[in-house]
């Protein structure tokens, strides 16, 4: 009897003749996901089981197999022989202790010489005999015992499914590369990315010595906390303090956080570019502030040729914040910060400028020239 975690995925099952290349991509992804615990990880079919782990690490291989995409569900098991005195053996162990359980089995193996129902009728006899504080109740089970008859001779048994992220494996989508501040949205909007597939590579903007360590610090580990999901391994910084300064000097004020955000779409195109990212993703939601709106949306858009994903467009706050709630970021991302966004902020940035005044003030600037320096800028900070 050995203890293995059982992973089952998801949707991979929808993709036909690809499938087998999203099983490669998911049992790499299953693997980085465990770097550092002792196991061995076998694909059998429609499932993986993690193996040969400490036994005292189940539940943190629980922990990270579940985060990663493409995985629907998983369960701490047993693999036995699938002989009835062994099985029943693992489901003493998975059986409640008293109150009420229900056998479920399912047979994979159809040459079985029994069919589920009278394996659920033999494994739960047993356990009412061999424990007087148990009572079966098919309907509303305080407890269940699953099992699994697998094709090569062998029986998982387990108590209890926890869920999956759900999603496809990061990386069967393409890359694309997310403009991640300091705040609520953009971490959500590079988890759901992720979740479709993409290998989110991360892109920070700063404005040292106008933002400080702790602005950074705080963008490091909300990455660390975004890539257990997206298994992303840098955190690429640029400076932008020099287009601020030089924003701030020639152009009209309320242009501001206009002119800033297409400088941060073309360096984040540049760069995108320079990692084989084809599109980006921003967090930006319709109506939001000031540059959300669809003519800053229009305005952004016009200096890239990339698509941008803007996955949180439609969404209210609470419906983010629920979000980042759940993807553990929220806490980091509430704490006051100086954002580069903030500190050249005009007291009434402009809601609907018009392209041709953005242009006109944009001819002031040596375009070119800035979003070069920003980029040699270039700092990588790994997670
Ligand atoms: P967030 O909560 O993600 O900071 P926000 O509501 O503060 O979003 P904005 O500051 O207008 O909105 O930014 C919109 C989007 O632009 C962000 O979601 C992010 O994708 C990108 N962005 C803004 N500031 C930065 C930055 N300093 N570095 C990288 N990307 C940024
Ligand atoms: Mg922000």
């Amino acid at each position: 009897m050995e203890q293995v975690v059982i992973v089952r995925y998801s949707e991979i099952h929808l993709k036909g003749k690809n499938r087998s290349y999203f099983e490669r991509l998911l049992t790499v992804n299953l693997e980085r996901s465990l770097k550092g615990l002792r196991h061995e990880l076998h694909r059998t079919s429609g499932r993986y089981l993690v193996e040969k782990f400490d036994e005292n690490r189940a539940e943190e291989i629980v922990r990270r197999v579940s985060r990663v995409f493409g995985v629907h569900s998983c369960s701490k098991g047993l693999l036995v022989e699938n002989d009835l005195d062994s099985i029943f053996f693992a489901a003493k162990t998975v059986a409640p202790k008293e109150g009420s359980f229900k056998v479920e089995t399912h047979r994979a193996d159809k040459k079985y010489p029994m069919t589920s129902m009278e394996i659920n009728a033999a494994i739960g006899g047993r356990l009412l005999s061999a424990n007087k504080n148990l009572r079966v109740d098919v309907h509303e089970p305080e407890g269940y015992v699953y099992i699994d008859v697998r094709e090569n001779g062998t029986a998982l048994v387990f108590g209890s499914f926890f869920e999956g992220a759900g999603g496809m494996p990061v990386s069967s989508s393409g890359k694309g590369l997310l403009m991640i501040s300091g705040g609520i949205d953009s971490p959500v909007a590079g988890y759901m990315m992720a979740k479709r597939g993409l290998t989110v590579e991360l892109l920070h903007f700063h404005s040292y010595p106008y933002t400080n360590e702790g602005a950074k610090e705080k963008v490091v580990k909300l990455s660390k906390i975004l890539s257990e999901s997206t298994l992303t391994s840098k955190l690429h910084t640029v400076s932008v303090t020099h287009i601020q300064e030089e924003i701030h000097k020639k152009c009209a004020a309320e242009l501001n956080v206009t002119l800033l955000r297409r400088f941060m779409f073309r360096i984040a195109e540049r760069l995108a570019r320079k990692f084989n990212a084809k599109c980006l993703i921003t967090g930006e939601s319709l109506g939001q502030v000031a540059s959300q709106t669809v003519e800053g949306i229009t305005s952004s858009n016009s200096v890239v040729t990339l698509p941008v994903l803007r996955p949180l467009i439609g969404f209210d706050k609470d419906e983010i914040i629920l979000r980042a709630r759940k993807l553990g970021t929220y806490e980091t991302s509430v704490i006051p910060y100086e954002d580069c966004c903030t500190v050249f902020l005009p007291e009434h940035p402009a809601i609907r400028p018009t392209l041709s005044f953005i242009e006109e003030e944009e001819s002031k600037l040596n375009v070119e020239e800035l979003v070069e320096e920003a980029v040699s800028t270039l700092e990588i900070i790994e997670l």
